[in-house]
């Protein structure tokens, strides 16, 4: 168990209690059990989101990952108007091409992967065509960019136009402010800085934005965001059956955000990314971006003139460390390097070390005293703790 150390943006290692919440129990999803575990996941989920007005926003859950969130998205409110997908970088593209397949009118505008999103071409973009919905991705995980929400929030609300956000990889670590930024909707998954298990997704969005898709061409069966949330506000259930021990392990991996605080939770991921951050600066290695741009949940890592990334993963992974390659134009070129999930400080310096031998042993040239690394220490001390029952969640003071 917990074989490896998942320096990714997902999935994560998850808590011991998220772990021991998926073999909770056999429930059924058209019993009241399930009505109430749903209910439970979307009050905690606004909770985690800060949303104080609660009847005004509602949070659908969904079995698929976080792009059947996002195809749910694209597929129920768009209709037969027109929407423009703004990207810098690969989930800007897969919006894309996700959109097209259901929405006719679909308008792109590409910006360099790893650069910030030209606000005053976007503005341009908007008032000379007629754009009915703007849709882009808030943390573009393929270049580690966090795209600010704000100016292009302005902009929807000032054109009339839906604002829908993919926060698949932010959603956990950073403030998403959905009434300031003028959301409609956003979606996000349970893998990544949530914490849990993948599999389950979400869709949270303002409750009068819900209630117009009622009379939108229906384009997929199983993705049809109105009747999910048709579902959750009359019987609290999904249409279909649900994955029910992901839904289990999703409620104990927002209750580990709640009682921690959500306030903490960011300055520990941050301070997290911070110590790798250093810690990599000294070993000679350069970033793709500032600081300032990046969003605290990885780290993309030019890959240095001297090493093969392929090797250098195999030889992270032979330590059972595992990071991310580059996507797209930044294959060969850059890595990434998680810190979401159960790292802990020391597995981040366990990394630090492991990753300085291997850059020494690429170059030879250099004289650095070599920290000889021992192998990590285990998450979980004994099988004990997988078998400890995971605290009642409807006891707990959140
Ligand atoms: C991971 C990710 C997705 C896709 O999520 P899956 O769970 O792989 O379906 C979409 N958007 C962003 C920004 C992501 O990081």
């Amino acid at each position: 168990m917990n074989k490896y150390l998942l320096l990714t943006p997902g999935p994560v290692n998850v808590a011991i209690n998220v772990r021991s919440a998926i073999a909770k129990e056999d429930i059924c999803h058209r019993e009241t059990d399930f009505d109430l575990l749903l209910q439970s996941i979307e009050q905690k989920l606004l909770k985690v989101f800060e949303i104080e007005a609660v009847d005004d926003y509602r949070g659908v859950v969904l079995t698929g990952s976080g792009t059947a969130a996002n195809e749910a998205m694209l597929s129920s409110v768009v209709g037969d108007k027109n929407i423009l997908v703004l990207s810098n970088g690969e989930f800007g593209s897969r919006l894309h091409e996700i959109s097209k397949i259901h929405n006719k009118n679909t308008f792109v505008l590409e910006f360099p992967w790893g650069q910030r999103l030209d606000i005053k071409i976007i503005s341009d973009y908007v008032t000379k065509h007629k754009i009915d919905v703007i849709a882009m991705v808030h943390h573009e995980t393929s270049s580690g960019i966090l795209n600010a929400l704000e100016s292009i929030g302005a902009l929807a609300k000032a054109n009339g136009a839906i604002f829908i956000v993919d926060c698949v990889s932010s959603a956990g670590a950073e403030a998403i402010d959905v009434k300031r930024n003028n959301i409609s909707f956003f979606s996000s998954s349970s893998s990544k800085a949530i914490g849990s298990y993948p599999g389950l997704s979400f869709v949270i969005g303002k409750t009068v934005e819900f209630e117009k898709l009622k009379n939108y061409p229906i384009k997929t069966a199983y993705l049809n965001l109105y009747k999910l949330y048709t579902f959750l506000k009359t019987v609290s259930q999904t249409p279909n059956t649900p994955a029910v021990p992901l839904f289990f392990a999703l409620e104990q991996a927002l209750s580990n955000i709640l009682k921690q605080g959500v306030a903490n939770r960011y300055a520990e991921l941050r301070c997290k990314a911070n110590f790798l951050r250093e810690g990599m600066q000294i070993l000679g290695l350069k970033f793709l971006l500032n600081e300032r741009d990046m969003c605290s949940i990885l780290t993309t890592v030019h890959v240095p003139a001297y090493i093969d990334v392929d090797v250098l993963r195999q030889k992270l992974r032979d330590k059972s460390i595992i990071i991310y390659e580059g996507k797209g134009c930044f294959k060969n070129k850059m890595f990434q390097v998680g810190n979401i999930g159960e790292v802990s400080f020391d597995d981040i310096q366990f990394f630090l070390d492991v990753q300085k031998e291997i850059l020494h042993s690429f170059n030879q040239q250099e004289d650095p005293k070599l920290t000889l690394v021992t192998s990590r220490k285990p998450f979980l001390t004994s099988i004990q703790d997988v078998l400890t029952p995971p605290a009642l969640i409807s006891v707990e003071t959140i």
